[in-house]
């Protein structure tokens, strides 16, 4: 994960923490009482921030997929008023194309992952021509937001042992998915939504993507109805946080769940 702590974060933890004082909700794990007494100001940048523990938390993390795009910046505007962080996979010239979303993202506390430079199947690729789209998407991310990504998602969710090791190789976890409400192929808001509801549990990584018109109306809705079940929005690095991080090579199809208490 990138260093930073920006506004979006700071409000969700000064959110968590006052909810956790009133009604001792689970999961947080480390509060920083300093950066917790000041709220959301964003003086608290650079503390540390307190840890969700998606072992007690019913945790969610919503990803975006092959962005940035026209539409992106839709979804960040909703992603900051409802104060929620998300996990955004870039294509490598994409990221070049749209620096100031990459960098409101990164801003935002969002997290920026590796989705390759041509969108292709790697499986079917060679160890080098595998290799030339990691490392240059993640190039390319760096050369906009001074951080390499950790994170790769594998185009088409498509990996085999080839694309691990490099993947490995190049310091990326995999991460794929365990809810998609195939937004690239239903392209109505409402049946997204409702077929990211339906679906979802927690530990959930769901995957959308900002690459459609018809994604950022249905996120408004997913992210209040999430809220409202219970659900603490995070992004995937959050979402392991306490169970040993993402390791690079290793493949993660979703988060813990929260432990029978
Ligand atoms: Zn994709």
């Amino acid at each position: 994960m990138h260093s930073g702590t920006g506004w979006r974060r700071a409000t969700v933890v000064a959110a968590v923490a006052t909810l956790g004082a009133c009604t001792g909700v689970p999961g947080l794990t480390s509060p920083n009482a300093a950066a917790l007494s000041h709220g959301p100001a964003r003086s608290g940048a650079g503390a540390p921030a307190p840890v969700v523990d998606c072992q007690v938390s019913r945790c969610v993390a919503l990803t975006f997929d092959d962005g940035p795009t026209q539409y992106t910046a839709a979804v960040l505007d909703t992603l900051e008023r409802q104060h929620t962080v998300a996990t955004f996979f870039l294509i490598g010239p994409h990221a070049l194309q749209y620096r100031k979303d990459v960098l409101r993202q990164q801003r935002d506390g969002d997290a920026i992952g590796d989705h390759t430079v041509t969108h292709p199947h790697l499986t079917r690729f060679t160890p080098a021509r595998i290799d030339y789209e990691l490392k240059t998407a993640a190039e390319q991310i760096a050369s906009v937001t001074g951080h390499r990504p950790t994170l790769f998602r594998p185009p088409f969710g498509a990996w085999n042992a080839k694309v691990r090791a490099a993947a490995g190789a190049e310091g990326l976890s995999v991460v794929t998915w365990n809810v998609s409400p195939q937004d690239w192929k239903y392209h109505n808001p409402a049946l997204i939504e409702q077929r990211v509801l339906a679906r979802v549990r927690p530990g959930a990584i769901v995957v959308l993507h900002d690459r459609y018109a018809t994604t950022p109306p249905a996120v408004p809705h997913i992210i209040h109805a999430l809220k409202a079940r219970g659900y603490v929005l995070v992004t995937v690095p959050e979402m392991f946080a306490t169970t040993g991080g993402l390791q690079p090579g290793m493949v993660y199809h979703h988060g813990p769940w929260p432990r029978p208490r």
